[in-house]
Protein backbone atom coordinates (compact mmCIF):
# COMPACT_ATOMS: atom_id res chain seq x y z
CA UNK A 1 0.00 0.00 0.00
CA UNK A 2 1.33 3.12 -0.98
CA UNK A 3 2.13 5.80 1.76
CA UNK A 4 1.46 9.56 0.93
CA UNK A 5 4.32 11.81 0.27
CA UNK A 6 4.58 15.35 1.81
CA UNK A 7 3.79 17.05 5.08
CA UNK A 8 0.89 17.12 6.87
CA UNK A 9 -0.80 18.62 9.80
CA UNK A 10 -4.15 17.52 12.19
CA UNK A 11 -4.58 19.94 15.06
CA UNK A 12 -7.25 21.11 17.32
CA UNK A 13 -8.41 17.95 18.54
CA UNK A 14 -8.64 15.78 21.61
CA UNK A 15 -5.77 12.46 20.74
CA UNK A 16 -6.46 9.39 22.08
CA UNK A 17 -3.37 7.71 20.84
CA UNK A 18 -4.65 4.11 21.36
CA UNK A 19 -1.68 2.94 23.93
CA UNK A 20 -3.97 3.40 26.72
CA UNK A 21 -2.70 6.63 27.78
CA UNK A 22 -4.96 9.45 29.05
CA UNK A 23 -6.15 11.58 26.25
CA UNK A 24 -4.26 14.41 25.38
CA UNK A 25 -6.45 17.88 24.74
CA UNK A 26 -5.46 20.23 22.42
CA UNK A 27 -3.28 18.11 20.67
CA UNK A 28 -1.51 18.10 17.47
CA UNK A 29 -0.30 15.04 15.20
CA UNK A 30 2.55 15.89 12.17
CA UNK A 31 3.02 13.43 9.21
CA UNK A 32 5.82 13.13 6.66
CA UNK A 33 5.92 10.99 4.01
CA UNK A 34 2.86 8.83 5.35
CA UNK A 35 4.68 8.14 8.84
CA UNK A 36 3.53 9.87 11.95
CA UNK A 37 6.56 12.49 13.46
CA UNK A 38 4.56 13.82 16.46
CA UNK A 39 2.18 13.20 18.30
CA UNK A 40 1.15 15.10 21.35
CA UNK A 41 -0.12 18.15 22.86
CA UNK A 42 0.11 21.24 20.38
CA UNK A 43 2.23 23.49 22.65
CA UNK A 44 4.94 20.58 23.13
CA UNK A 45 5.11 20.48 18.92
CA UNK A 46 7.88 21.12 17.19
CA UNK A 47 8.11 23.99 14.96
CA UNK A 48 7.19 23.19 11.02
CA UNK A 49 9.89 24.95 8.58
CA UNK A 50 8.44 25.05 5.03
CA UNK A 51 4.27 23.98 3.68
CA UNK A 52 2.47 21.82 6.22
CA UNK A 53 -1.09 21.48 4.97
CA UNK A 54 -3.27 21.33 7.89
CA UNK A 55 -6.79 19.62 9.09
CA UNK A 56 -8.59 21.15 11.25
CA UNK A 57 -9.71 19.16 13.70
CA UNK A 58 -12.53 21.35 14.75
CA UNK A 59 -12.36 20.38 18.56
CA UNK A 60 -13.13 16.77 17.85
CA UNK A 61 -10.95 13.73 18.33
CA UNK A 62 -7.71 12.23 16.67
CA UNK A 63 -7.17 8.34 17.07
CA UNK A 64 -5.46 5.68 14.88
CA UNK A 65 -7.32 4.01 12.94
CA UNK A 66 -9.49 1.18 14.03
CA UNK A 67 -8.58 -2.69 13.30
CA UNK A 68 -11.60 -4.86 13.39
CA UNK A 69 -9.79 -8.11 14.65
CA UNK A 70 -12.23 -10.58 13.46
CA UNK A 71 -13.70 -10.07 9.97
CA UNK A 72 -15.65 -11.76 7.51
CA UNK A 73 -15.66 -10.14 4.63
CA UNK A 74 -17.06 -13.06 2.87
CA UNK A 75 -20.21 -13.12 4.96
CA UNK A 76 -22.48 -11.43 2.92
CA UNK A 77 -25.19 -10.41 6.01
CA UNK A 78 -26.90 -13.99 5.86
CA UNK A 79 -29.58 -14.42 7.85
CA UNK A 80 -29.25 -18.88 6.85
CA UNK A 81 -25.73 -20.63 7.50
CA UNK A 82 -26.21 -22.69 4.53
CA UNK A 83 -26.52 -19.72 2.10
CA UNK A 84 -23.02 -19.13 2.62
CA UNK A 85 -22.57 -22.06 0.92
CA UNK A 86 -24.93 -22.19 -1.41
CA UNK A 87 -26.52 -18.91 -2.45
CA UNK A 88 -24.40 -16.98 -4.81
CA UNK A 89 -20.91 -18.45 -6.75
CA UNK A 90 -17.22 -17.48 -5.58
CA UNK A 91 -17.71 -14.85 -8.72
CA UNK A 92 -20.14 -12.50 -6.76
CA UNK A 93 -19.30 -13.21 -3.43
CA UNK A 94 -15.69 -12.04 -4.40
CA UNK A 95 -17.68 -8.15 -5.47
CA UNK A 96 -19.65 -8.56 -2.15
CA UNK A 97 -16.47 -9.19 -0.11
CA UNK A 98 -14.53 -5.73 -2.43
CA UNK A 99 -17.65 -3.70 -1.49
CA UNK A 100 -17.54 -4.83 2.22
CA UNK A 101 -13.82 -3.67 2.53
CA UNK A 102 -14.27 -0.34 1.32
CA UNK A 103 -17.04 -0.15 4.08
CA UNK A 104 -14.95 -1.25 6.23
CA UNK A 105 -12.43 1.50 5.09
CA UNK A 106 -15.27 4.10 5.49
CA UNK A 107 -16.49 2.90 8.89
CA UNK A 108 -12.89 3.85 10.05
CA UNK A 109 -11.67 0.62 9.66
CA UNK A 110 -7.86 1.00 8.61
CA UNK A 111 -6.48 -2.14 9.48
CA UNK A 112 -8.26 -5.96 9.99
CA UNK A 113 -8.06 -9.75 10.80
CA UNK A 114 -9.75 -12.54 9.14
CA UNK A 115 -11.87 -14.51 11.28
CA UNK A 116 -12.46 -16.88 7.85
CA UNK A 117 -12.85 -16.93 4.49
CA UNK A 118 -15.43 -18.22 1.87
CA UNK A 119 -13.08 -19.77 -0.94
CA UNK A 120 -9.81 -18.31 -0.73
CA UNK A 121 -11.02 -14.76 -1.65
CA UNK A 122 -9.51 -13.32 1.46
CA UNK A 123 -5.80 -13.69 0.31
CA UNK A 124 -6.19 -12.50 -3.02
CA UNK A 125 -8.57 -9.54 -2.02
CA UNK A 126 -5.18 -8.76 0.89
CA UNK A 127 -3.40 -8.53 -2.42
CA UNK A 128 -5.52 -6.18 -4.45
CA UNK A 129 -6.05 -3.99 -1.24
CA UNK A 130 -2.14 -3.41 -1.01
CA UNK A 131 -1.85 -3.15 -5.02
CA UNK A 132 -3.96 0.03 -4.23
CA UNK A 133 -6.23 -1.64 -7.08
CA UNK A 134 -9.11 -1.74 -4.26
CA UNK A 135 -9.99 0.42 -1.24
CA UNK A 136 -10.02 -1.73 2.14
CA UNK A 137 -8.27 -1.64 5.55
CA UNK A 138 -4.87 -3.31 6.01
CA UNK A 139 -5.32 -7.05 6.08
CA UNK A 140 -4.30 -10.36 7.29
CA UNK A 141 -6.13 -13.12 5.90
CA UNK A 142 -7.51 -16.46 6.98
CA UNK A 143 -8.61 -19.41 4.15
CA UNK A 144 -11.44 -21.77 4.29
CA UNK A 145 -12.35 -23.00 8.04
CA UNK A 146 -11.98 -26.30 9.80
CA UNK A 147 -13.95 -27.77 11.84
CA UNK A 148 -14.76 -31.43 12.64
CA UNK A 149 -17.10 -33.89 10.72
CA UNK A 150 -20.71 -33.45 12.51
CA UNK A 151 -19.34 -30.16 13.97
CA UNK A 152 -21.45 -26.72 14.39
CA UNK A 153 -19.71 -26.03 10.60
CA UNK A 154 -21.24 -28.71 9.11
CA UNK A 155 -24.60 -27.85 8.56
CA UNK A 156 -25.17 -29.32 5.13
CA UNK A 157 -26.80 -33.02 5.46
CA UNK A 158 -25.18 -35.44 3.18
CA UNK A 159 -28.38 -36.01 0.88
CA UNK A 160 -27.58 -32.35 -0.40
CA UNK A 161 -24.65 -33.67 -1.86
CA UNK A 162 -23.33 -30.23 -2.20
CA UNK A 163 -19.60 -30.66 -1.39
CA UNK A 164 -18.20 -27.94 0.92
CA UNK A 165 -16.02 -25.92 -1.27
CA UNK A 166 -17.29 -22.85 0.16
CA UNK A 167 -16.31 -22.01 3.56
CA UNK A 168 -15.00 -24.85 5.37
CA UNK A 169 -13.00 -27.99 5.11
CA UNK A 170 -13.93 -30.85 7.19
CA UNK A 171 -11.55 -33.27 8.78
CA UNK A 172 -11.93 -36.55 10.61
CA UNK A 173 -8.50 -36.90 12.71
CA UNK A 174 -5.38 -35.56 13.01
CA UNK A 175 -4.01 -36.99 9.41
CA UNK A 176 -6.69 -34.99 7.88
CA UNK A 177 -6.50 -31.91 10.14
CA UNK A 178 -3.45 -31.28 8.89
CA UNK A 179 -3.92 -32.27 4.80
CA UNK A 180 -6.53 -29.16 5.29
CA UNK A 181 -3.76 -27.31 7.16
CA UNK A 182 -1.37 -28.05 4.00
CA UNK A 183 -4.12 -27.00 1.49
CA UNK A 184 -4.39 -23.29 3.25
CA UNK A 185 -0.27 -23.24 3.35
CA UNK A 186 -0.32 -23.33 -0.25
CA UNK A 187 -3.59 -21.36 -0.59
CA UNK A 188 -1.56 -18.47 1.01
CA UNK A 189 -3.27 -18.25 3.95
CA UNK A 190 -1.36 -16.41 7.24
CA UNK A 191 -4.35 -17.10 10.21
CA UNK A 192 -5.92 -20.65 9.93
CA UNK A 193 -9.30 -20.29 11.54
CA UNK A 194 -10.76 -24.08 13.87
CA UNK A 195 -13.86 -24.97 15.26
CA UNK A 196 -12.72 -26.53 18.75
CA UNK A 197 -16.37 -25.92 19.82
CA UNK A 198 -20.25 -25.66 19.02
CA UNK A 199 -22.22 -22.38 19.41
CA UNK A 200 -25.67 -21.18 20.93
CA UNK A 201 -26.60 -21.26 17.18
CA UNK A 202 -26.94 -25.10 16.97
CA UNK A 203 -28.71 -25.66 20.33
CA UNK A 204 -29.30 -29.53 19.63
CA UNK A 205 -26.10 -31.28 18.64
CA UNK A 206 -23.24 -28.77 18.75
CA UNK A 207 -24.37 -25.83 21.34
CA UNK A 208 -21.71 -23.61 23.28
CA UNK A 209 -21.01 -25.93 25.51
CA UNK A 210 -20.15 -29.03 23.03
CA UNK A 211 -16.12 -29.75 21.66
CA UNK A 212 -16.11 -29.78 17.64
CA UNK A 213 -12.58 -31.42 17.27
CA UNK A 214 -10.51 -33.32 19.17
CA UNK A 215 -7.27 -32.31 21.12
CA UNK A 216 -5.26 -34.16 18.74
CA UNK A 217 -6.58 -32.91 16.02
CA UNK A 218 -6.30 -29.09 17.30
CA UNK A 219 -2.45 -30.13 18.22
CA UNK A 220 -2.29 -31.39 14.68
CA UNK A 221 -3.19 -28.17 13.27
CA UNK A 222 -0.43 -26.18 14.88
CA UNK A 223 2.13 -28.22 14.50
CA UNK A 224 1.48 -28.18 10.60
CA UNK A 225 0.29 -24.42 10.86
CA UNK A 226 3.35 -22.94 13.04
CA UNK A 227 6.14 -25.27 11.02
CA UNK A 228 4.47 -23.38 7.87
CA UNK A 229 4.73 -20.12 10.07
CA UNK A 230 1.37 -19.79 9.96
CA UNK A 231 -0.68 -18.66 12.98
CA UNK A 232 -3.85 -20.30 14.49
CA UNK A 233 -6.76 -19.44 16.27
CA UNK A 234 -10.46 -20.98 17.14
CA UNK A 235 -13.81 -20.63 17.83
CA UNK A 236 -13.97 -21.11 21.67
CA UNK A 237 -17.06 -21.60 23.51
CA UNK A 238 -16.95 -24.53 25.87
CA UNK A 239 -14.59 -23.85 28.78
CA UNK A 240 -12.58 -27.67 27.67
CA UNK A 241 -12.39 -25.93 23.97
CA UNK A 242 -10.64 -23.15 25.44
CA UNK A 243 -8.17 -24.96 27.48
CA UNK A 244 -7.23 -27.62 24.49
CA UNK A 245 -6.52 -24.58 22.36
CA UNK A 246 -4.27 -23.32 24.56
CA UNK A 247 -2.56 -26.62 25.52
CA UNK A 248 -2.37 -27.23 22.06
CA UNK A 249 -0.31 -24.19 21.27
CA UNK A 250 -3.04 -21.59 19.40
CA UNK A 251 -1.99 -17.99 18.82
CA UNK A 252 -5.45 -16.47 19.51
CA UNK A 253 -8.59 -17.04 21.02
CA UNK A 254 -11.81 -16.26 19.84
CA UNK A 255 -15.06 -15.31 22.01
CA UNK A 256 -13.07 -17.41 24.92
CA UNK A 257 -16.59 -17.68 26.39
CA UNK A 258 -16.61 -19.73 29.42
CA UNK A 259 -13.74 -19.45 30.91
CA UNK A 260 -12.40 -20.73 34.41
CA UNK A 261 -9.20 -19.68 36.61
CA UNK A 262 -6.93 -22.37 34.57
CA UNK A 263 -8.16 -21.16 31.47
CA UNK A 264 -7.28 -17.55 31.89
CA UNK A 265 -4.24 -18.22 33.35
CA UNK A 266 -3.21 -21.03 30.15
CA UNK A 267 -3.92 -17.90 28.75
CA UNK A 268 -2.23 -14.98 30.79
CA UNK A 269 1.10 -17.45 30.51
CA UNK A 270 1.95 -17.14 27.07
CA UNK A 271 -0.09 -13.82 26.76
CA UNK A 272 -2.60 -15.20 24.04
CA UNK A 273 -4.98 -12.42 22.59
CA UNK A 274 -8.80 -12.54 23.15
CA UNK A 275 -11.51 -11.21 20.55
CA UNK A 276 -14.71 -11.84 22.40
CA UNK A 277 -17.19 -10.41 19.70
CA UNK A 278 -20.24 -9.64 21.69
CA UNK A 279 -22.45 -7.60 20.13
CA UNK A 280 -23.01 -10.53 18.06
CA UNK A 281 -24.58 -11.88 21.11
CA UNK A 282 -26.39 -8.69 21.45
CA UNK A 283 -27.60 -8.31 18.42
CA UNK A 284 -28.78 -12.32 18.15
CA UNK A 285 -30.67 -11.69 21.28
CA UNK A 286 -32.23 -8.13 20.04
CA UNK A 287 -32.94 -8.86 16.36
CA UNK A 288 -33.40 -12.84 16.87
CA UNK A 289 -37.06 -13.09 16.94
CA UNK A 290 -37.02 -11.26 13.65
CA UNK A 291 -35.35 -13.71 11.85
CA UNK A 292 -37.13 -16.68 13.68
CA UNK A 293 -34.55 -18.08 15.83
CA UNK A 294 -36.24 -20.25 18.20
CA UNK A 295 -36.01 -19.09 22.03
CA UNK A 296 -33.92 -22.18 22.65
CA UNK A 297 -31.42 -20.35 20.74
CA UNK A 298 -32.11 -16.86 22.10
CA UNK A 299 -31.77 -17.77 25.35
CA UNK A 300 -28.40 -19.53 24.64
CA UNK A 301 -27.33 -16.27 23.13
CA UNK A 302 -28.01 -14.58 26.28
CA UNK A 303 -26.13 -17.28 28.42
CA UNK A 304 -23.12 -16.97 25.86
CA UNK A 305 -23.29 -13.11 26.30
CA UNK A 306 -23.42 -13.21 29.91
CA UNK A 307 -20.17 -15.47 30.33
CA UNK A 308 -18.20 -13.36 27.36
CA UNK A 309 -18.50 -10.23 29.18
CA UNK A 310 -17.81 -12.09 32.44
CA UNK A 311 -14.67 -13.43 30.79
CA UNK A 312 -13.99 -10.07 28.88
CA UNK A 313 -13.80 -8.51 32.18
CA UNK A 314 -11.94 -11.36 34.02
CA UNK A 315 -9.38 -10.78 30.97
CA UNK A 316 -8.86 -7.00 30.92
CA UNK A 317 -8.37 -6.95 35.22
CA UNK A 318 -6.00 -9.36 34.66
CA UNK A 319 -4.13 -7.40 32.37
CA UNK A 320 -4.67 -9.78 28.80
CA UNK A 321 -5.11 -8.96 25.78
CA UNK A 322 -8.05 -8.32 24.60
CA UNK A 323 -8.90 -7.19 20.53
CA UNK A 324 -12.15 -6.09 19.54
CA UNK A 325 -14.10 -7.95 16.25
CA UNK A 326 -17.69 -8.71 15.96
CA UNK A 327 -18.72 -10.96 13.62
CA UNK A 328 -19.78 -9.30 11.22
CA UNK A 329 -22.02 -10.55 8.43
CA UNK A 330 -24.76 -11.78 9.71
CA UNK A 331 -28.36 -10.74 8.88
CA UNK A 332 -28.93 -9.47 12.13
CA UNK A 333 -25.57 -8.52 12.47
CA UNK A 334 -24.83 -6.60 9.19
CA UNK A 335 -21.15 -5.01 7.75
CA UNK A 336 -21.36 -1.43 8.47
CA UNK A 337 -22.16 -1.80 12.31
CA UNK A 338 -18.56 -2.60 13.15
CA UNK A 339 -18.02 0.27 15.68
CA UNK A 340 -21.28 -1.45 18.03
CA UNK A 341 -19.10 -3.94 19.33
CA UNK A 342 -16.71 -0.78 20.75
CA UNK A 343 -20.12 1.34 22.40
CA UNK A 344 -20.81 -2.10 23.46
CA UNK A 345 -18.02 -2.49 25.82
CA UNK A 346 -18.19 0.84 26.93
CA UNK A 347 -21.89 0.72 28.30
CA UNK A 348 -22.86 -2.92 28.53
CA UNK A 349 -19.57 -4.20 29.66
CA UNK A 350 -18.21 -1.98 31.85
CA UNK A 351 -14.60 -0.67 30.04
CA UNK A 352 -13.76 2.51 29.82
CA UNK A 353 -13.83 4.66 26.15
CA UNK A 354 -9.43 4.49 26.43
CA UNK A 355 -9.22 0.88 27.01
CA UNK A 356 -11.89 -0.27 24.44
CA UNK A 357 -10.13 1.89 21.85
CA UNK A 358 -6.92 0.62 22.69
CA UNK A 359 -8.50 -2.98 22.60
CA UNK A 360 -9.83 -1.48 19.17
CA UNK A 361 -6.47 -0.04 18.22
CA UNK A 362 -2.69 -1.56 19.57
CA UNK A 363 -4.40 -4.44 21.02
CA UNK A 364 -5.64 -5.38 17.27
CA UNK A 365 -1.96 -4.16 15.59
CA UNK A 366 -0.80 -7.01 17.82
CA UNK A 367 -2.64 -10.19 16.60
CA UNK A 368 -2.66 -8.55 13.32
CA UNK A 369 1.68 -8.71 14.02
CA UNK A 370 1.67 -5.11 12.49
CA UNK A 371 2.22 -3.19 16.32
CA UNK A 372 5.49 -1.97 15.03
CA UNK A 373 3.86 -0.79 11.97
CA UNK A 374 0.05 0.36 13.46
CA UNK A 375 -1.96 0.56 15.98
CA UNK A 376 -0.56 3.84 17.96
CA UNK A 377 -0.27 7.70 17.05
CA UNK A 378 3.36 7.33 17.85
CA UNK A 379 6.90 8.50 15.72
CA UNK A 380 7.63 6.53 13.57
CA UNK A 381 4.32 4.41 12.86
CA UNK A 382 2.03 4.60 9.70
CA UNK A 383 -0.50 7.73 9.67
CA UNK A 384 -3.52 5.33 10.02
CA UNK A 385 -5.65 8.18 11.61
CA UNK A 386 -8.88 9.02 12.10
CA UNK A 387 -10.80 12.65 12.88
CA UNK A 388 -14.13 12.20 14.39
CA UNK A 389 -16.53 14.56 14.93
CA UNK A 390 -16.97 15.28 18.64
CA UNK A 391 -15.58 13.52 21.95
CA UNK A 392 -14.82 9.90 22.03
CA UNK A 393 -14.11 9.94 25.12
CA UNK A 394 -17.69 11.14 26.26
CA UNK A 395 -19.60 9.73 23.88
CA UNK A 396 -18.11 6.65 22.31
CA UNK A 397 -21.23 5.62 19.96
CA UNK A 398 -20.38 8.76 17.96
CA UNK A 399 -17.68 6.00 15.88
CA UNK A 400 -21.29 4.31 14.77
CA UNK A 401 -22.45 6.75 11.92
CA UNK A 402 -19.50 6.68 9.32
CA UNK A 403 -20.95 10.34 8.64
CA UNK A 404 -19.25 11.53 11.68
CA UNK A 405 -16.13 10.14 10.81
CA UNK A 406 -13.84 14.00 8.84
CA UNK A 407 -11.05 12.04 8.11
CA UNK A 408 -9.62 8.55 7.28
CA UNK A 409 -6.25 8.46 6.74
CA UNK A 410 -4.12 5.42 5.67
CA UNK A 411 -0.26 5.83 5.66
CA UNK A 412 -1.40 9.12 5.19
CA UNK A 413 -3.08 9.52 2.50
CA UNK A 414 -6.62 10.90 3.09
CA UNK A 415 -9.04 7.67 1.65
CA UNK A 416 -12.70 8.52 3.47
CA UNK A 417 -14.59 10.98 5.61
CA UNK A 418 -16.40 13.65 5.27
CA UNK A 419 -13.48 15.88 3.91
CA UNK A 420 -12.93 12.89 0.90
CA UNK A 421 -16.59 13.36 0.01
CA UNK A 422 -18.44 11.50 2.94
CA UNK A 423 -19.56 8.09 2.73
CA UNK A 424 -21.34 6.00 -0.03
CA UNK A 425 -24.76 5.52 0.46
CA UNK A 426 -25.32 1.52 1.75
CA UNK A 427 -26.46 -0.55 -0.49
CA UNK A 428 -28.81 -3.61 0.03
CA UNK A 429 -27.38 -6.60 -1.85
CA UNK A 430 -29.00 -9.79 -0.12
ZN1 LIG B 1 -16.48 -15.52 13.03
Amino acid sequence: MRRASGNMKISNGLMIDGTGKPPIPDACLLIQDGLITYAGPAQEAPHCEGDWPEIDAAGGTILPGLVEAHYHPTYFNVAALEDLDTKYPVEYVTLLAAYNMKLALECGYTAARSGGSLFNIDVWMKKAINKDLIPGPRFVAAGREICGVGGLMDWNPDFRKIGMEGLVILINGPDEARAAVRTLVKDGCEWIKTYPTGDAAAPDTNDHHTLCMTFEEMHAVVQTAHNHGLKVTGHCRANEGIKNALRAGYDAIEHGTFMDQEALDLLLSRDVPCVPALYFEQASIIHGPEFGMPQAVIDAHQETLDAGAESARMILEAGGTLGMGGDYGFAWNPHGDYAKELSFFVNFVGFSPVDTIKCATLNGAKIMGMQDEIGSLEPGKLADVLVVEGNVVENISILEDRANLLVVLQGGHLKAGRLNGGPARSAEYC
